[in-house]
């Protein structure tokens, strides 16, 4: 049986070697992240170009995550590189400070407009938490704080507020040129950082859209007020990351686990995609095995339902970068087994005929044994519903378009196939459907397999039959 989450892989410089390219395609990486907080437009492209040449050479779909920086908000530079704090020491963070003018007692922002977003009794974490300030006054643009966990700290570490709620909009100028980039290297997704509501998302696409881009749009969850409009949030995206580095520096680690778990599952029954992502395989950056806790870590999320898990300096910096997607691959593949059919969505009404048809195909296969579901589809909408509802049955993306089948390789579960529908004569399609299972060994004679399509083949929303067939028989069968 074949993985069903999808494995998600940052692209860096110890990915760049073509050899580990395709180690990690033969590895089975389904999506390769591109993370716009560094390197230039040109390095980018040359890897989104390399990966999707190898994986076509490899037979296969790659599908590209552009994943915008966003606001993140920083510290400025020292005169001396770093300083050590203590607790107890006063240290301030200071708009007025020039940007590489920072010393003992103060450092710059690139934030500007910090200072109106803090307050006494506020606390600000640094370095992704490793330091923690407790703000005392704030005046003109300067923030006195009191250092309550000190340590070395050097240039440009980000800052986060504890409980959330700094102002900056989710895009910045950076943010909206790279979105045109990612249109212009035709981005299978496109990920925005710091989302605060629905509206942010719907301004990228919007922005995406109109560059030419033709990809979905990933949400990143991971200020603490996201939470408080997640709905608006999923149904603005038609994925959300589940961004556990930011994130649990502005609600708590401790928080994280719950988190998780609510927006796996709340993603799924407003038909949003999930992705799961950071520190996974943390260990791995320099060990060639992962820590019992992140074999643990990863399997727990796949039990939560997640599509998709992700690596972020495990692939890009790492040391063992084919190795990580092979440990993934295997602990994914053995958690699965563990998985039990859901009631998803059994109580609720469905909106369209296509949907119906999705739901009604997934509550047949789950109960009657079937082997395999071949949803002949365009814009893959089809797939992302049935594959919305847990089950082991593999569903195979049947369609002429290759940005669907690069885009469908993030959902759970589905798998893309390379068929025309509409150069396949309209009575044959059930038999041709069949025979390219039959060729690559996912059905054999006597399996049971569901096939949904439209009336009308090769138009979009246009799925309104279902259609159970014994392979063997299909031979002697009509057309319809
Ligand atoms: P990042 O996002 O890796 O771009 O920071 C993911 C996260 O915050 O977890
Ligand atoms: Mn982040």
């Amino acid at each position: 049986m074949p993985r069903r989450t999808k494995i998600v892989a940052t692209l860096g410089p110890a990915t760049d070697p073509i050899s580990v390219m395709d180690e990690m395609i033969a590895a089975g990486v389904d999506v390769v992240r591109l993370n716009l907080s560094h390197d230039s437009h040109d390095r980018h492209r040359e890897r989104a170009e390399r990966i999707r040449e190898r994986a076509v050479a490899a037979g296969q779909e790659v599908a590209v995550l552009m994943d915008l920086q966003g606001p993140k908000i920083r510290i400025g530079k020292f005169a001396q590189g770093q300083v050590e704090l203590a607790h107890g020491e006063s240290f301030a963070i200071d708009a007025n400070c020039g940007p590489d003018e920072g010393d003992q007692t103060r450092v710059g922002t690139t934030y500007a407009r910090l200072a109106n977003d803090v307050r006494h009794g506020d606390t600000l974490l640094l370095d992704d938490g490793a330091i923690e300030l407790w703000v005392d006054t704030v005046a003109n643009g300067r923030i006195d704080c009191k250092v309550v966990v000190g340590g070395t700290l050097s240039n440009n570490k980000g800052i986060n507020k504890k409980g959330g709620g700094l102002s900056a909009p989710a895009l910045t100028d950076k943010d909206k040129e790279d979105i045109r980039f990612a249109a212009e290297i035709d981005a299978d997704y496109l990920a925005v950082s710091f989302v605060r509501s629905g509206n942010d998302v719907r301004l990228a696409r919007e922005l995406f859209h109109s560059a030419g881009g033709r990809g979905g749009i990933v949400a990143k969850v991971e200020r603490a007020e996201s939470l408080n409009d997640i709905d608006d949030i999923i149904n603005a995206s038609d994925a959300i990351m589940v961004a556990r580095g930011d994130l649990g520096v502005e609600i708590g680690d401790a928080e994280l686990p719950s988190v998780q778990k609510r927006l796996i599952s709340r993603a799924r029954e407003l038909n949003a995609v999930v992705i799961t992502a950071t520190q996974m395989m943390q260990s791995m950056i320099e060990s060639p095995i992962p820590t019992r806790a992140e074999v643990f870590d990863v399997a727990n999320a796949v039990l939560d339902g997640t599509d998709a898990v992700m690596l972020s300096a495990e692939s890009s910096i790492g040391k063992n970068p084919v190795k990580v997607v092979e440990a993934l691959d295997r602990i994914c593949l053995e958690a699965e087994k563990a998985v039990t059919r859901s009631g998803h969505r059994i109580d609720s009404v469905f909106g369209r005929v296509d949907e119906g048809i999705a739901m009604a195909a997934m509550y047949t296969a789950n109960h009657l044994g079937v082997k395999a579901i071949a949803a002949l589809t365009e814009t893959g909408s089809t797939v992302k519903w049935m594959s919305r509802i847990s089950s082991g049955i593999p569903i195979y993306a049947m369609t002429r378009f290759q940005e669907t089948r690069r885009k469908v390789g993030l959902f759970r579960g589905v798998y893309p196939v390379a068929f025309d529908v509409a150069s396949t004569d309209i009575h044959e399609v059930n038999r041709e459907v069949i025979e390219v299972l039959l060729a690559d060994g996912t059905v054999q004679n006597g399996d049971l397999v569901i096939i949904t399509k439209g009336d009308r083949s090769g138009v979009e929303g246009q799925t309104n039959i279902m259609k159970i067939m014994r392979v063997g028989e299909h031979k002697l069968l009509a057309g319809d």
